[in-house]
């Protein structure tokens, strides 16, 4: 397989083996502290879009723009595949599909709501935001700030619903430009989070599960069938190993040419973040905001409830290896050691 040389390119071409299969990577804008989101082109038959971006106008562009370079536009688009069903993934599904009611946008059945009910799925998730940030031992003047009605409101704004929403189950096979791709339930970043595999080209489009230079926070289904996420995550990591010698196509940022080390590195940093939380724990109580502080450092407040969703869980883990107990004081979740 070639790897072409796309320095130079924002719509770079990520790889070509023939001039009818290709890939190419369109790098979305988004208002969000991530940056840019990968949205995926597979030209061919049938014209396959991964992942879609927020609903912003500068989205809107960056997508048409990059669509017309090929030749395409929206309408062209004969279904659209998405990673997981967070808005950044997701928001302009509807915008795409919008004039093509046979082209189907496919979501694990798990992350379904975010597609089938935008505005049900951001009251609920804005719901759980707020129920991680109460009883965390966060100070009153930042708790105060945060406020479900606005983060609703806020997200809202970047998505809306699919009609054309179909779900599928692991193990589902799409028939794309490139041949076969073969969805692989890895839940954890969201309880659907899905990677798609092509076996002929090797590679993996990996959504958020693998990120090349920033995590992918494990912790944000908290409130949801999911159970400990960051353990759900960290085994679904296990699964993708399989998938080592593979490229990663990742949602965010470049793509990751040597998958095996990078699995080992997340793993690493996860080993790390429960020795931190591990060190903190003594017969005096400690909150999960202050084990935010001492693992995530001096964050801002955009990125507490990840914070302290991540601390829940790594207090958790450290529960059911029998190195913490957890109690209540005055509705605050604290921890001491076991
Ligand atoms: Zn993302």
């Amino acid at each position: 397989m070639a790897i072409a040389d796309d320095s130079q390119r924002t719509d770079e071409m990520v790889f070509m083996e023939t001039p009818s299969e290709r890939v190419w990577r369109i790098e979305i804008p988004t208002p969000f502290a991530v940056g840019s989101v990968n949205c995926y082109l597979i030209e061919g038959d049938p014209v396959t879009l991964i992942d879609t971006g927020p609903k912003t106008p500068d989205a809107i562009t960056t997508l048409t723009d990059a669509l017309s370079t090929r030749d395409l536009g929206v309408s062209d688009v004969d279904q659209v595949l998405v990673t997981h069903g967070h808005v950044d993934h997701i928001g302009l599904a509807a915008y795409i599909v919008r004039d093509r009611p046979e082209a189907a946008v496919w979501i694990h059945e798990e992350d379904a709501l975010a597609l089938v009910d935008y505005d049900e799925f951001t009251r609920d998730r804005a719901q759980a935001f707020v129920s991680v940030v109460s009883g965390s031992g966060v100070p009153s003047e930042i708790e105060s700030q945060v406020s479900g009605e606005t983060i609703m409101r806020y997200f809202r704004s970047f998505g809306e619903s699919v009609p054309t929403t179909r779900t599928f189950k692991d193990g589902h096979v799409f028939e794309t430009g490139i041949g076969e791709l073969r969805a692989l339930w890895t839940p954890g970043h969201s309880f659907g989070s899905t990677c798609y595999v092509s076996k002929s080209k090797q590679v993996l489009f990996s959504g958020d599960h693998v990120l090349g230079d920033i995590s992918s926070n494990p912790s944000l289904s908290f409130g949801t069938s999911i159970g400990n996420g960051m353990l759900t995550y960290l085994s679904s990591l296990d699964k993708v190993s399989e998938w080592g010698s593979y490229i990663a196509l990742p949602g965010h940022r470049e793509l990751i040419r040597d998958l095996k080390s990078r699995i080992d590195e997340l793993r690493a940093e996860y080993d790390d973040k429960l020795r931190t939380t591990q060190g903190l724990l003594s017969s005096d109580a400690v909150s999960p905001y202050e084990v935010s502080r001492a693992v995530f450092g001096d964050y801002e407040i955009d990125s507490l409830v990840m914070a302290l969703a991540e601390s829940r869980d790594l207090l958790d883990i450290l529960v059911k290896r029998g190195h913490a107990k957890l109690s209540q004081e005055e509705g605050t979740l604290l921890a001491t050691r076991a």
